[in-house]
This record gives C-alpha cells, structure tokens and sequence, in this order.
C-alpha cells in the first residue's frame, strides 16, 4: 500500500516537471518562432543566378538538385519571367512557417535571417529599372514586420564564400533603391506583397 502510494506521489511530481518543462518550452518556442519581432534579426538576399523561374520551378530544382523537400528561400521575388507577375512576391512552406532556411553555409545565417531570393542573373546584368521599386518595397515592408535594421540587410556573399546575388548588386545600389525607389512600387504590386508578407503564422502585432 505504501509503495503504491510512493509511486503515486513520485509519478505526480514527474508529471508536474514535465508539465512546467512542457510549458517553458512552449513559451520559448513562440517567443523565437512566432513573434515576428523575435524570430529574425537579419534580411538575406540571393538571385536564382537564372532567367527563368518561380517558386514553383525552385522549389522542383532544389528538391531535385539538393533532395530539400522545399525551395530553400523563404521568399522569392518575380521578375515577370513566367505566369507571376513582376514584383510579386511567392511565399514558400518556410515563409508560411517561419521554419530554417538552408540557403546558406552558415547556420546562424539560416536561422535567424529572412531568405529572400530575386529572380534574375544579377552576375550578367542590372536589375531591370521597373523591378528596383519592388524590391525596395519588399524589402522595407519585411524591415517594418520584423524589425530589421537597415545594416541588418545581408547579401548571401555576406555568410560565406560567393557571388550571390550577383555582382550588379551591391549595397551603395541598395541603400539607393531603399531611400528613392521603395515609395514608387505600384499600387497592384504593394498590395500583393502586404498579402503575402502577412501571411507568416505569426502573432498579431502587439510585440
Ligand atoms: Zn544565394
């Protein structure tokens, strides 16, 4: 009798352990995956080094190429090569979930920070003039989201040994087309990228 009572006792502190453990981690787990001013402290920016392609055709190469069962962005802007209009933004599962990026050899990189890829060979030319807006305005709409500083926006070369995105892409390019060109992306394409941008499974904005 004693012992059955023993075990009762020790089995209802186990339970109360692993209640309170239950609970901090899912306080952990929405305070860094959820909360969208906690979960990223960088933007990434890569191009798809190609002339044609979408979050479809991506996501179809890297589950081939790599064996990732998604595309590797969280991201991906169109530059009007295929039925997704230029400068809307596709959101991939990771966007959705707020989950790792592997799209980069450095880990802290691929946790913490936004992947965002531009469709185009920015190693072979300029961004084309009408899709500098829509990257600006993407851009700062995910800065205002998260809470991303503007020395916070990284380019993949930034994380490890490459040209991503592209050597006609640099951060002087940048900073100009966040101050001059972020507040001329049309209407259309503004609202596209709101919907999209406020898609991730996160809390309303209250932190
Ligand atoms: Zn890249």
């Amino acid at each position: 009798m004693a012992d059955s009572e023993n075990r009762a006792k020790t089995w209802s502190r186990f339970g109360k352990i692993a209640g309170c453990l239950i609970l901090v981690a899912a306080g952990l787990f929405v305070l860094f995956r959820a909360i969208p001013r906690y979960r990223f402290n960088a933007i990434v920016l890569h191009h798809s080094a190609s002339s044609a392609d979408n979050y479809e055709s991506i996501k179809t190469f890297h589950a081939g190429s790599r064996g990732w069962r998604d595309a590797a962005y969280h991201l991906i802007l169109a530059n009007g090569s295929t039925s997704v209009p230029s400068g809307f933004l596709e959101a991939t599962g990771r966007y959705r979930l707020l989950s790792y990026s592997p799209a980069t050899k450095d880990h802290w990189a691929n946790l913490r920070a936004l992947h965002l890829c531009i469709v185009g060979n920015y190693d072979n030319g300029e961004v084309p003039a009408g899709l500098r807006s829509s990257l600006a305005h993407a851009l700062r709409a995910l800065q205002e989201k998260y809470g991303i500083p503007d020395d916070r926006i990284l380019f993949h070369r930034d994380c490890n040994g490459t040209a991503c995105p592209g050597r006609f892409i640099t951060k002087a390019k940048l900073n100009l087309w966040l101050t001059k060109e972020a507040d001329k992306c049309p209407p259309a394409v503004r609202r596209q990228q709101g919907e999209v941008i406020g898609s991730a499974w996160t809390f309303p904005r209250l932190l």
